[in-house]
């Protein structure tokens, strides 16, 4: 197993006193991790406090959206350079809430993608397919044209920079997780799609990743490491999570 980016998605949760107690869980027992790189992806609000949290740790964090825009005229919009200025080193792009209640586009999480790496922030781009697609035989086809406007956009440079996260929505949130032939499927399908342009990013899963199924997953040749909902909250089954990408001696 090569080495795991696992991230946590808190979403919209959390308050300045539980994220101090679920940072300071997570500081103390990831501190014998040797192959799994943990990210926590924060609201916005809570950046500052986490940037403090974090400091002189080896856990990396970052936002959960970002604009396409650089600056200027963009109420409410955050941009990469603010990110960076809070010591951000990571941003999810496209995940599929955004996609949903946002009504963003392939092109405009492309886009997005774009300006966190000219911020110098590394995406972390989602794709995936609805219940919907997935029964009418479509997976593949929607994953594609995904990667297709991701490609358009991004260099070969930039998609060294990019973390690719594949994220079945029917999986997120629902208890249901994609099994690992599943998975795995989809995601020689996109490691294939870059292999033709190169770059090569980690392509990691997400979708009720837990503590009882990441060990299968992370045995997968295509997974790279997981994007973490709900169990992120809960600094025991984000470890226990992250320790499932640990060589035998240290799990
Ligand atoms: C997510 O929010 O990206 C996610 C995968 O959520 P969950 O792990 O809760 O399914």
């Amino acid at each position: 197993m090569g080495a795991l980016l696992v991230a946590g998605n808190w979403k919209m949760n959390g308050s300045r006193k539980e994220n101090a107690g679920l940072l300071k869980s997570i500081r103390d027992q990831s501190a014998t991790l040797t192959n799994s790189q943990i990210v926590v992806c924060v609201p916005f609000v809570y950046l500052a406090q986490v940037s403090e949290l974090l400091s002189g740790s080896q856990i990396s964090f970052g936002g959960q959206d970002i604009s396409a825009h650089a600056g200027g005229a963009y109420t409410g919009e955050i941009s990469a350079a603010m990110l960076r200025d809070f010591h951000c080193t990571y941003v999810i792009v496209g995940h599929s809430e955004r996609r949903l209640y946002h009504h963003e586009s392939n092109l405009l999480v492309a886009q997005k993608a774009l300006s966190a790496i000219q911020g110098r922030l590394k995406p972390i781009i989602c794709v995936g397919e609805t219940l919907e697609q997935r029964e009418a035989g479509n997976t593949l086809e929607v994953i594609d044209a995904q990667l297709k406007a991701i490609k358009s956009v991004l260099s070969q440079q930039d998609l060294q920079q990019s973390v690719i996260a594949y994220e079945p929505v029917w999986a997120i949130g629902t208890g249901m997780t994609a099994t690992p032939d599943q998975a795995q499927q989809v995601h020689h399908f996109i490691r294939g799609q870059f292999g033709a342009v190169g770059g090569n990013p980690p392509i990691l899963y997400g979708g009720s990743v837990k503590p009882a199924n990441a060990a299968e997953l992370f045995r997968q040749p295509d997974i790279d490491g997981a994007l973490v909902g709900g169990a992120s909250l809960i600094a025991d089954d984000f470890i226990t999570i992250a320790r499932a990408g640990e060589p035998p001696g240290n799990t």
